[in-house]
């Protein structure tokens, strides 16, 4: 009952020229996706270029980051108020690449969240990345981590606002590096935060979208998204390429 959903996430990539391509790709190929909810989140100031592009029943915009304040002197952020204004209907927080170089930590990580989903009367949603380092994995804590990660961040979230959320479980050491979690890796770890949802939200856990991201790509995606508790993807690097995105929005 939860609609397939792909996010790609260019990073500090891409351009306008990479934007009318996209665009152009996805509006060719939009009878070819079924149902998948397809979310582009480009550097923010190509967020007026694809708001000029877009055909929002098929393709939404999305923010890579937002600040948790609503104005103010914070020289070099941009405000919900703002990326909201440009077109985001989804804005993600704590990616872990915020998380490792850019001092998000776990209370700015949830303060965010907290914002994102107080804003405007809850009109954006939220996209919160949990995953875990490699060496955390190698000890055997995993789900430790990601349990964490989880509490605090939606220590705040009530079962009505679970609405406005999706998450996405991004495993450190898979993002950018070409490893991908195996579709069994990643489904143990769903379904790990599916059960966590259910015991904290009951049934309205059963509605939140739970993205895989790392190194995705065209040929991975399938057997990924054929996972249970595996509802689409969060693609970094392929979907900086139409075609490999295209396929992989195809594939969810
Ligand atoms: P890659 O697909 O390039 O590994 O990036 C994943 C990611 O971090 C998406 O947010």
């Amino acid at each position: 009952q939860r609609q397939p959903l792909v996010i790609a996430n260019w990073k500090m990539n891409g351009s306008r020229l990479l934007t009318s391509q996209l665009a152009a790709a996805l509006r060719e190929q939009a009878a070819l996706l079924n149902d998948v909810a397809v979310v582009v989140c480009p550097p923010a100031v190509l967020l007026p270029n694809w708001q000029q592009e877009v055909f929002y029943d098929a393709v939404h915009l999305g923010a890579q980051d937002a600040n948790e304040h609503a104005a103010g002197a914070h020289t070099g952020e941009h405000s919900l108020q703002l990326l909201s204004e440009a077109g985001a209907d989804y804005v993600l927080v704590g990616h872990s690449e915020r998380r490792q170089y850019y001092g998000d930590s776990s209370a700015r990580v949830q303060a965010k969240v907290d914002a994102v989903l107080a804003h405007a009367g809850q009109k954006l949603k939220v996209v919160l990345c949990v995953g875990e380092q490699e060496h955390e994995r190698d000890n055997g804590e995993t789900v430790k981590v990601i349990e964490g990660q989880l509490a605090t961040a939606l220590a705040n979230v009530s079962a009505a606002q679970l609405a406005h959320v999706v998450i996405a479980y991004e495993p450190v050491w898979a993002i950018g590096t070409g490893k991908t979690a195996s579709p069994q890796q990643a489904q143990e770890v769903h379904a790990f935060i599916r059960n966590w949802l259910q015991q904290q939200y009951a049934a309205a856990a059963e509605t939140v979208p739970l993205l895989y991201g790392g190194s995705v790509k065209a040929d991975s995606a399938p057997a990924l998204f054929a996972e249970t508790d595996i509802d689409g993807g969060l693609i970094g690097g392929a979907s900086l390429e139409p075609d490999a995105f295209l396929a992989i929005c195809r594939a969810a």
